[in-house]
Formats: structure tokens, sequence, C-alpha cells
């Protein structure tokens, strides 16, 4: 009988095993449905988070995994909406500070030195 294996996705890697007991998983506070694992990569050692459900969570736990410490990234669970953010609206969010802070970007005679 080997150790409890996980089937995890790596980006760069596509489909990789990873026994149970090299996760690191949280669960949501709150309602408590969803969490994260994280892990290695076992092929090219990228840190990976992967969601899991509260259920999943616990039968890793059950299986080897560990808590994940500190502050865990729950907002990677959100669900994103709209379009992604384009050049012009970076632009635009680049002048707006310059509104702002106009003497950060004139370096006028009487700036400070
Ligand atoms: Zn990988």
């Amino acid at each position: 009988m080997g150790l409890p294996m996980v089937r995890v996705q790596c980006p760069a890697c596509g489909g990789v095993e990873v026994p149970a007991e090299h996760l690191e998983c949280e669960i949501e506070p709150g309602e408590a449905l969803m969490g994260i694992c994280e892990l290695v990569c076992p092929s090219c050692s990228w840190i990976l988070l992967v969601p899991a459900t509260a259920e999943e969570i616990r039968t890793l736990w059950g299986n080897g995994a560990r808590y994940l410490w500190g502050a865990t990234p729950f907002e990677l669970l959100e669900p994103r909406y709209g379009l992604p953010i384009s050049w012009d609206e970076v632009l635009d969010f680049v002048l707006s500070l310059e509104d702002l802070c106009p003497s950060q970007s004139a370096a006028g005679p009487d700036g400070v030195t």
C-alpha cells in the first residue's frame, strides 16, 4: 500500500502527482465551502495554489496533508467578472495619479534637493 497520491495541474508541467502529505491546506473561514491547498510542483518546483472543496480538504487532512499556516490567499477563490484591465485604463490611472501628486512629476527650479 503506497502513499495516497493527489493529481494536480501545474501550469508549466500539466498533470502531476504528489503525495497528500506534501500538501498544505486551509478551508476558507465563514461558509467554509472552499479552501486552498499549497504545494511545490515535483517537476518544476513552482509553488502551486490549488482550490479545493472543504470536503476534499478534510479528506486530504485525513491522508497526511498539513495545515496551511499564515496568510492564506483566499481572494484567489473569488469569482472574477469583467474584462481584463486595458492599457488605456492603466495610462488613465497613471495620469490621475500625476494630478493628485503634481510635485512628483514636475522637477521645477523650486523642487527640494
Ligand atoms: Zn510544474
